[in-house]
């Protein structure tokens, strides 16, 4: 069951989570309890990765769907690699982008996808998300032709990649792809406003695919089972930082979340761009959210991370307790690109602006004797603008086919609400 993190007394369904999006009183939904999963974590060598997914999961949706169709749920979810490679002397990448969309939003956004059409029969379900870039691909591709679910991907003008915006813009059919005038965090208002929008939810069921939705955030937890199994296989799951690229904070959140869950992890590092608002409030105390700045590791341009109040929680809204258990640390552009460049020319691997920004995070805080893993959360070939640029490589240095139908279908709107609701209309 889950409650709200506004009001104790709310206690919804896994099904009327992923439903609403967001519980009635505006707030995030939150699971009730959160079990330790001891017994997973003791065999976890012994089990599959979908093993780990069904048993992670199952934590949080007890038998609201039986085990059999859970079981197809996360099937369908877990089915690309995540290797553990490693780079430097005590440094490892964890690669989270073998999923069709080439990031790690492949595993939320499928969950959530195949939960709801489980859950759909007849009724007409419209999912309206904001984007920075990858959530709009990887939902996009989940949602592609599910049956009864419109798709209404919000993104910023301008602000995602060339090949992000063809990933949201070539698919058709169900998948509307929506630009907005503006930049993130005003798409991520115009999706809010829309859910506090009681006349518009009367008339039309709407769901969110942001992680805010439980079922898009939940499943995240599955890659630290996953990283501590490969840790343990290599005899190395003990002294482990962690550093996770940052933006809506809804990763490392759940990572957060895996820890309470039993997982022995020593510093969880939340690697920020210039866009640094949780940083900055964890050393002074004052939450002093900026304009959002335009970076290279553009799917962390947010500035009001959505998910930062589920971490709180997590910690009683106890900030000493809270900045006990977080690190969190800002890079900036040229830190970034530096990184690039010379993890690259020292060994050759390929880093894209997140995950590099996530090592940068790592080896700030990392000792000699600790085993430091950064999440590679995309595919460097999604930043060739950049990343090409910095390493004078092209897109066909990677074996990758990439087979866009050219055709782009655009519907553009000005930052305003009306402009939005209108397009909402006009499709339904
Ligand atoms: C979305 C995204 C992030 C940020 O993840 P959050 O859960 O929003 O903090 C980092 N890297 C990449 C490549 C992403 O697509």
């Amino acid at each position: 069951m889950f409650t709200s993190l506004k009001n104790c007394n709310v206690n919804d369904t896994f099904k009327n989570s992923i439903f609403n999006g967001l519980s009635v009183d505006g707030s995030l939904y939150f699971p009730r309890k959160i079990k330790t999963l001891d017994e997973l974590i003791q065999n976890i060598k012994e089990l599959s990765n979908q093993e780990i997914g069904f048993l992670v999961m199952k934590n949080f949706i007890n038998s609201e769907i039986p085990d059999k169709e859970l079981k197809k749920i996360i099937d369908q979810t877990i089915n690309f690699d995540f290797p553990l490679k490693q780079i430097e002397n005590n440094i490892f990448s964890f690669e989270l982008f073998h999923g069709p969309t080439l990031a790690f939003k492949d595993v939320g956004a499928s969950f959530l996808a195949n939960s709801l059409e489980y859950y759909t029969k007849d009724k007409v379900l419209n999912i309206l998300v904001a984007t920075s870039g990858d959530t709009g691909a990887a939902v996009a591709n989940s949602f592609f032709n599910k049956k009864n679910i419109n798709v209404i991907i919000l993104y910023p003008k301008n602000k995602i990649s060339s090949f992000q915006q063809k990933q949201i813009t070539t698919r058709g059919n169900n998948i509307y792809a929506v630009e907005l005038a503006g930049d993130f965090d005003a798409c991520q208002h115009l999706v809010k406003q829309a859910f506090n929008d009681k006349k518009l939810r009367k008339k039309i069921n709407i769901s969110s695919a942001n992680s805010i939705n439980v079922g898009r955030w939940l499943p995240q937890i599955i890659y630290y089972f996953i990283l501590h199994k490969e840790l343990k296989k290599i005899n190395k799951e003990k002294e482990v930082c962690i550093s996770i690229p940052s933006g809506n904070f809804g990763n490392i959140c759940a990572g957060l979340m895996s820890k309470k869950m039993g997982l022995n992890f020593k510093k969880i590092i939340a690697s920020t761009n210039i866009n640094d608002t949780i940083p900055r409030y964890l050393s002074s105390g004052v939450f002093d959210p900026k304009q959002t700045k335009r970076t290279i590791s553009n799917a962390m341009d947010v500035s009001i991370p959505n998910n930062f109040p589920r971490i709180e929680k997590i910690y009683d809204d106890n900030f000493k307790t809270l900045s006990k258990n977080l690190i969190s640390e800002m890079v900036d552009e040229f830190q970034t690109k530096d990184e690039i460049k010379k993890i690259f020319n020292n060994t050759k691997y390929i880093l894209d602006p997140h995950g590099a920004v996530g090592l940068v995070g790592l080896k700030r805080n990392l000792k000699d004797n600790e085993t430091g893993v950064f999440f590679e959360t995309a595919h460097p070939i999604k930043f060739m603008d950049t990343v090409g640029k910095i390493l004078k490589i092209r897109e066909d240095f990677f074996k990758i086919n990439l087979n866009f139908n050219n055709k782009e279908t655009i519907h553009k709107i000005k930052n305003d609400y009306n402009e939005l609701v209108n397009f909402i209309n006009l499709i339904n």
